[in-house]
């Protein structure tokens, strides 16, 4: 397939490892921020190319796996409302809450759809004007410009029967915790080319300059990440701290100008939670005061309390690359995909998920 085979060639992979073998001389331990790359590691077996001295962590780069649970809870509250058309991400249904996940909710009445842009709910809303129509805007700087484009819409016709539960989050605050807390082992980042096609990479290069850690913005292709590893590796082994991009076919250092204003039309950047890991200041994305009318949250008034984690759940520690899911106890046995007990189980870019599809077998 073009576009894709090119980038899975085995013998380009063996020649990035060798060069690798040849550059490394200690160790050292990155970290790929995007559940995508998580996937492509493990699915292919990329970090078993790698010199030994050489440890990749997973990032908290997965949106389904950091949605925090008081906002799931608000979700299965909003979709239980009479009369309410809740519209999600297809990931979001299993996503275990205290009380429930959202497939639970439907089985017992609950109109919940399984859309693919807020712009199909948006749709919804508009052919069925009798009913309120909500959607749960989750995801990164990948996924807002089209949340922000369906509240442009649905503002510009004057739809008042849409509404959003807003759970979007920004990397740049996330890398900065991670690299701020005492545990950190992170000594380079290998960041998300899809949200960098979307607002570029200036934001990393204070980050890069100010924890002194290389930041390669990556795509998702086994080539890709292998290149990234290795243009990493090569700034750390040279005691370089900068900002590279590997994704250059599809990255420009300014992103898209467009879609970045548009985010800031719509949306202010607020604190949020994380699921596992807390609160992260300026780490996400709520309404602006002109576009509060579409914000579920108070349309509703569901109020939500703080919530605790299943105690038995690490996928805090395994999204800030303290642990992998394997030294979690439950991997397994007590959580599955079946019966997961965290959203890293669930979800198609959770590192619990990989590693239970590609990796059960001799771990
Ligand atoms: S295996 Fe399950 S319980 Fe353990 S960290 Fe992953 S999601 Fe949580």
């Amino acid at each position: 397939m073009k576009f894709m085979n090119e980038y899975r060639d085995a013998a380009a992979a063996g020649k990035y490892a060798q060069a690798l073998r040849r550059i490394t001389t200690r160790a050292w331990t990155l970290m790929e921020i995007c559940g995508g790359q998580t996937h492509a590691i493990v699915k292919f077996g990329l970090d078993e190319f790698l010199p030994e001295q050489i440890t990749l962590v997973h990032g908290p780069g997965c949106p389904v796996c950091v949605t925090p649970i008081e906002l799931i809870e608000k979700a299965l509250a909003t979709a239980a409302v009479p009369g309410v058309v809740f519209c999600s991400f297809g990931d979001m249904l299993r996503v275990p809450g205290q009380s429930g996940d959202l497939l639970s909710v439907k089985a017992g009445g609950a109109d919940i759809r399984i859309v693919y842009s807020p712009l199909d709910a948006l749709k919804i809303a508009r052919e069925h004007p009798d009913r309120q129509v909500v959607f749960f805007a989750v995801g990164f700087e990948t996924t807002a410009p089209m949340t922000a484009l369906a509240v442009h819409q649905a503002a510009r016709e004057g739809i008042r029967n849409f509404s959003l539960l807003v759970a979007h989050v920004l990397v740049p605050p996330a890398m900065e915790a991670i690299l701020s807390a005492p545990e950190n082992r992170v000594q380079a980042f290998l960041a998300a080319g899809h949200v960098c096609t979307v607002m570029g990479y200036h934001e990393y290069e204070p980050i890069a300059r100010k924890y002194r850690v290389p930041i390669v913005i990556t795509g998702f292709e086994p080539l890709d990440i292998l290149q990234g590893i290795t243009m990493a590796v090569r700034q750390l082994e040279e005691g370089r701290a900068e900002v590279e991009n590997q994704y250059s076919r599809a990255v420009r250092r300014e992103g898209n100008a467009p879609a970045q204003k548009l985010i800031r039309e719509i949306f202010q950047v607020v604190p949020r939670k994380w699921r596992g890991v807390g609160e992260i200041a300026q780490s996400g994305l709520g309404l602006r005061d002109p576009y509060k009318d579409y914000d579920a949250e108070l349309r509703f008034g569901i109020v939500q309390q703080s919530l605790e984690e299943s105690p038995d759940c690490i996928s805090g520690l395994i999204l800030q690359g303290v642990k992998k899911p394997f030294e979690c106890p439950a991997f397994t046995g007590a959580c599955t995909p079946e019966h997961p007990l965290g959203a890293t189980m669930v979800s198609s870019e959770g590192a619990c998920a990989a590693y239970y599809r590609y990796r059960r077998v001799g771990i």
